[in-house]
């Protein structure tokens, strides 16, 4: 299909493209999105949400509806996964909702993708395409050239490459090679409540954290469902091979953690992995007027449960910046990524860290546990600067 020219492109239908569309189209911009898969979809499993996630979602008119299937814990526990020793709790009671207005909620992928899909079909300046796989991209007078793996070609003023950690369209922005493997590996999924045979309660995320390994644990779905992530450090990984990160490894790994923790790993989803991967962050995500968003600008491991919520902080300022620079697509662009890579690359970084940190073992475990242990559960400082987080509200900008 070739069309006449599109004035905004999204590549990419996962959390970050629909956002971006509905963030667009709330500000009165057109959007075309293609995404490669034959349906809009995400995985079976959960996600959570923190309050500077949860309050992009209700500048974009979703929260209301997000509130019929999300649970909303009243705390986040670190638990020795070897010990079974509670290390630390973040309290989410009343002096968190004062300080951040906004709820930490957890809820089913699909649910939340399923939301914003409904969201963008209800607009009149959305159109949705999938089984459009981008192949390249190329700089076009004043926008830009995509062509499809099919042989459609789409021509539009400005694009955003939304299209996850394996971009296309960062390959032509940035070039810098395939993303990082960690050497740690997921696996994942929601099991009904009625197989749950430890739980840890309807208002807790549970994280049990051990040397090069955790288990995280929430319920979903109006409490329908129990979110189970076991994650690992693989000692056979190979650049070259798939054969690393498997059940067996699983098991091995798993093996001298705490009874509960065992008894939980039976449980969990076993018929896909996900390897992790990130990147060192970057300085630039933008070509003229092809820019970047979400993973495929600033893939992050998930340790602090950041990627989404970021996305969607993406989103919202991009629309932002476009109504502020009255459309003009290399200011905003511009504007954008400069609000958009400081706050990234130091989530990004922090992601890391805290991955360092819950993974350890031996001198250094104790050393944090002792820490952990003295910290107050309506001790803010760390998460303050990423929960906090409120975008400036910028006036109109008039440079011409
Ligand atoms: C184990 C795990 C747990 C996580 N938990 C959390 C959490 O609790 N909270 C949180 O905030 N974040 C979490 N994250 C991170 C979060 O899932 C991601 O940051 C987020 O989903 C990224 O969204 P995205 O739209 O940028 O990319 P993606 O979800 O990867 O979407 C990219 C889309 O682009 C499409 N696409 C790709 N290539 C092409 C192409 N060539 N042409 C057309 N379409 C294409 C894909 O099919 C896909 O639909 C977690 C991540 C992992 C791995």
């Amino acid at each position: 299909m070739n069309q006449s020219r599109i004035p905004f492109l999204v590549i990419g239908g996962g959390l970050g493209g629909l956002t971006t569309a509905l963030a667009l189209s709330r500000k009165g911009y057109p959007v075309h999105l293609i995404e490669r898969a034959a349906e809009f979809g995400e995985i079976g499993a959960g996600i959570q949400i923190a309050p500077n996630g949860s309050r992009m979602l209700d500048s974009l008119g979703v929260l209301d509806k997000i509130q019929t299937y999300a649970v909303y814990p009243h705390r986040l526990i670190l638990v020795d996964a070897l010990s079974g020793d509670l290390l630390t709790t973040l309290d989410f009671g009343e002096k968190f909702k004062r300080a951040y207005m906004y709820p930490y909620l957890v809820m089913h992928r699909s649910d939340l993708l399923t939301i914003l899909l409904d969201a963008c079909r209800q607009s009149d300046v959305i159109t949705l395409e999938t089984n459009r796989e981008v192949v390249a991209v190329d700089d076009l007078d004043a926008g830009a050239l995509v062509s499809c793996a099919d042989g459609s070609t789409y021509e539009c003023d400005a694009l955003i490459g939304a299209d996850g950690l394996k971009s296309v369209v960062r390959k032509y922005v940035i070039g810098d090679g395939d993303p990082i493997c960690v050497e740690f590996v997921a696996y994942r999924g929601a099991i009904p409540m009625e197989e749950v045979i430890e739980f840890a309660g309807m208002d807790t995320i549970r994280y049990w954290i051990g040397p090069n390994l955790h288990l995280i644990q929430y319920p979903l779905r109006r409490g329908e469902l129990y979110n189970q992530v076991a994650v690992f450090k693989s000692h056979r990984y190979r650049a070259d091979s798939d054969d690393w990160g498997t059940e067996d490894e699983l098991e091995e790994h798993f093996a001298r953690t705490d009874g509960s923790v065992r008894k939980a790993l039976a449980r969990v989803k076993r018929d896909r992995r996900w390897p992790l991967y990130d990147r060192l962050p970057t300085d630039n995500w933008t070509h003229h007027r092809i820019t970047l968003l979400g993973d495929s600008a600033h893939p992050m491991l998930q340790h602090i449960a950041q990627g989404a919520c970021q996305v969607l902080e993406d989103a919202v300022c991009l629309a932002d910046m476009l109504a502020s620079y009255q459309g003009d697509v290399s200011k905003a662009f511009l504007a954008y990524q400069g609000e958009r890579i400081p706050r990234t690359a130091r989530v990004q970084r922090s992601a890391r860290l805290f991955g360092d940190i819950i993974h350890s073992d031996g001198v250094g475990a104790m050393l944090r546990n002792v820490l952990l242990s003295g910290r107050a559960p309506d001790d803010y400082t760390y998460t303050d600067w990423f929960y906090g987080y409120q975008p400036e509200r910028k006036e109109t900008v008039n440079e011409h």
